[in-house]
């Protein structure tokens, strides 16, 4: 299988069934045909089950966090077990099955975690760190992967949070319950409610393309990340969604950015 125009060895994969159910009549169809169709298959495998409320003398300031919705968390700890943990709902159910496929590998992190099947998997996935975002999505970059988004849009597209990062966002700081149960900083990338924002001046870096008659479009993430970035140093607020939204306003803060006028 060669998706029409996309010349990779390895795709990310964001997806949403409900739009791929007109062709598939099972989300592990899809996942069978992109696995025996290319080298490597990433997707994410997010999981917020371990969050644990921010340690009242390490709580720093413009992270993006509503201290106060922590005031009355459960306190037990929910290790993180990569071998045993879920996946947040919304990565999708193709996401699911994929993370349910035998031989897939993932990556430790109580946050960002990435799961990956095929040639390259446990090279992308292997030693995550809990202080780094998405660091198999960025190996997976530097190997001149495409990302391919199937019925979802550039709000799913993990990547620009990358970019995000290049243009001086650096991640938020939140807090995890590790193996042992010790409570420990782990990196959370901010919202990308706005990421849509970005069509316009990323959209001839796609190609379309189909799987099993579906339309979805492709490109290649390491050009991706990298013209997001200059874009969003340019304009710094082009991805915030919206005024109320705290994550959004303090990432705009980390970039160097102010609140312009359209959106007041
Ligand atoms: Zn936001």
């Amino acid at each position: 299988l060669k998706l029409g125009k996309i010349d990779a060895d390895t795709i990310v994969f964001h997806s949403s069934f409900r739009y791929l159910k007109n062709t598939f009549n099972e989300p592990s169809e899809v996942v069978a045909m992109l696995c025996g169709g290319f080298d490597t298959v990433m997707m994410p495998a997010f999981c917020w089950l371990s969050n644990a409320a921010p340690p009242l003398d390490d709580r720093p300031s413009d992270n993006g966090c509503d201290y106060g919705f922590y005031s009355n968390f459960d306190e037990t700890p929910k290790p993180f077990l990569v071998e045993t943990a879920g996946i947040e709902p919304s990565m999708g159910t193709v996401a699911k099955a994929f993370l349910d496929l035998k031989g897939v590998y993932r990556s430790n992190h109580a946050w960002h975690s990435w799961a990956a099947y095929g040639k390259r998997a446990e090279e992308f996935t292997a030693n995550d760190d809990w202080n780094v975002a998405n660091i198999p999505l960025k190996r997976a970059a530097n190997a001149g992967a495409w990302v391919v988004l199937a019925g979802v849009d550039l709000r799913s597209c993990t990547a620009l949070h990358i970019a995000e990062e290049l243009a001086g966002g650096e991640p938020f700081v939140r807090w995890a319950w590790d193996r042992d149960g010790v409570k420990r900083r782990v990196a959370a990338s901010g919202c990308g409610k706005g990421f849509q924002r970005l069509w316009p001046h990323l959209s001839h870096l796609f190609v379309d393309s189909e799987i099993g008659g579906c339309g979805i479009i492709a490109a290649p993430l390491e050009k991706l990340i990298l013209e997001a970035a200059e874009v969003i140093k340019k304009m710094p607020d082009i991805t915030i969604c919206s005024t109320e939204c705290i994550r959004c306003q303090n990432m705009l803060k980390r970039r160097g950015g102010v609140v312009d006028g359209w959106m007041l």
